[in-house]
């Protein structure tokens, strides 16, 4: 079942899904089945969740690895190129393999390394050893994907292919990022990729299409892999087994995750997808909340939540644009409830550090806060997925208040969406009446906005009675 939603939280989704499960999965990487679910039974909201950090390489919680360091310089490489430039795109990766990041595929690294020209150097590696059909190209291709959809079937196949060949000399490579970027095609138009498998695979060309018919039909099962998940076949197969038999966007990643090997690149191939499925919006805010990193060699830039939606929405055709917010009149913060805080922006942005903040719009320059949650949700009639990023924001709320932590929830002008989650606190935790909690909130917080009917409507979906 593929919910309704408009292409931007697909399209965001993707790339961000993408990331986190690479974030998520890092710490796991070559350990074995199960770890994941051993170490985190049940979603784990308070202050220190799933974003665990750590694993061999120390990962600091929330931080990137090479599978999405090398999709960000696909990324900016198409943005910035306006399409496909394979000898920029190549520059972009041998300047990244040179500053020496702190994980390098082997392959990507001999190739790279070999001091060959773009169009020679994989094919060599490929001609010379026989061995390149890891996941190395599959793991990146999500910013691609995005990009090329748009101009259709052939066209996005052809730059899949092209773009694997940079670093993956064995033709089976760019045919697994190609179907990978036929499914990411018809999950951004809104249609099931599963439903659609057998039509992408017919664009596989005959002598490899066994093969990749045979990890991803529907009763393939991880245990039937014939090689580890290092391997670029298994690896897509485990991300469509995952996104096959999970319910939402966390369990595509609880799954996959817990299969163990090397989680964090099969965990961002099936981000990607889960993320363009579930949208935006269906990703648990507290791990899109804290997914970062930096691509070496190529600045010191800090990325970001932001910086990877406006990054997203490039790929996709729109304008590339930092949001300024400029300067607001602060409001708050006030203690509205026991325990939880209200305010605007810029109330919220100077508050002192040891609220978890609860923000429900765009920020501009980020805040210094340590716990700090970000939720996708606009002030408009469009949340297609407003019921699930309500119950993840009240079920973070309730596990952090549980901890002890003073709560302060704030959007641009403390007004509807502020509104919206702390009268959905009262109708929940309280039981309240939606009428009951607006006016309880009215009383105490004379900036509540109600303008919003599509809020109200879901306020009622929240009690069991309506
Ligand atoms: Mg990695």
């Amino acid at each position: 079942m593929i919910p309704r939603m408009h292409r931007s939280h697909r399209v965001a989704g993707a790339l961000v899904g993408s990331a986190v499960g690479d974030a998520l999965g890092a710490p796991f990487e070559f350990g074995p089945a199960g770890r994941f679910s051993a170490r985190f039974p049940s979603p784990a909201r308070g202050a220190h969740t799933e974003m665990c950090g750590g694993g061999s390489l120390g990962w600091e919680p929330g931080e990137f690895t090479d599978d999405t360091q090398m999709a960000l310089l696909v990324a900016t490489s198409l943005v910035e190129r306006d399409g496909l430039d394979e000898a920029d795109l190549f520059d972009r990766f041998r300047g990244w393999a040179a500053a020496d990041p702190p994980d390098v595929g082997v392959q990507t690294r001999a190739v790279l390394g070999s001091g060959l020209a773009w169009d020679a150097a994989a094919a060599e590696h490929f001609r010379r050893t026989g061995r390149a059909a890891g996941n190395g190209s599959l793991m990146r291709t999500t910013p691609a994907a995005i990009r090329f959809a748009r101009e259709g079937r052939a066209a996005t196949l052809d730059a899949a292919r092209r773009i694997s060949a940079l670093t993956h000399g064995d033709p089976a490579t760019g045919e697994g990022c190609a179907i990978f970027h036929e499914l990411m095609r018809v999950a951004l138009e809104g249609e099931d990729p599963l439903a659609f498998l057998p039509f992408a695979l017919i664009a596989v060309p005959a002598e490899h299409r066994a093969r990749w018919a045979a990890v991803l039909a529907e009763d393939w099962t991880p245990e039937q892999a014939t090689e580890s998940n290092g391997a670029v076949w298994p690896t897509l197969g485990q991300a469509v087994w995952a996104l096959r038999h999970g319910r939402d966007f966390a369990e595509v990643l609880r799954l996959v995750i817990d299969l163990g090997g090397d989680t964090d690149t099969v965990a961002a191939v099936a981000g990607g997808l889960a993320g363009a499925v579930f949208g935006m919006g269906g990703i648990p805010m507290r791990w899109a909340s804290v997914v970062h990193g930096r691509i070496p060699g190529h600045g010191n830039r800090l990325w970001r939540l932001a910086d990877l939606q406006q990054l997203a929405a490039a790929l996709d055709g729109g304008v590339q644009q930092s949001y300024d917010p400029g300067v607001i009149p602060r409001i708050g913060p006030a203690e509205v409830l026991p325990g939880i805080w209200a305010g605007n922006l810029d109330g919220a942005r100077y508050s002192e550090g040891d609220f978890a903040v609860i923000s429900l719009c765009r920020l501009g320059d980020p805040f210094p806060h340590p716990v700090h949650r970000l939720a996708y949700l606009a002030d408009n009639e469009h949340n297609a997925d407003i019921d699930a990023v309500l119950a993840d924001i009240l079920d973070d709320m309730a596990a952090l208040r549980a901890e002890g932590h003073r709560l302060l929830v704030h959007c641009h002008g403390g007004a509807s969406r502020t509104g919206l989650v702390l009268r959905g606190w009262l109708v929940r935790e309280e039981g309240m009446s939606v009428q009951a909690a607006t006016a309880h909130v009215a009383e105490r917080w004379p900036h509540l906005g109600l303008w919003n009917d599509s809020f109200t409507a879901a306020l009622h979906r929240l009690r069991p009675d309506g």
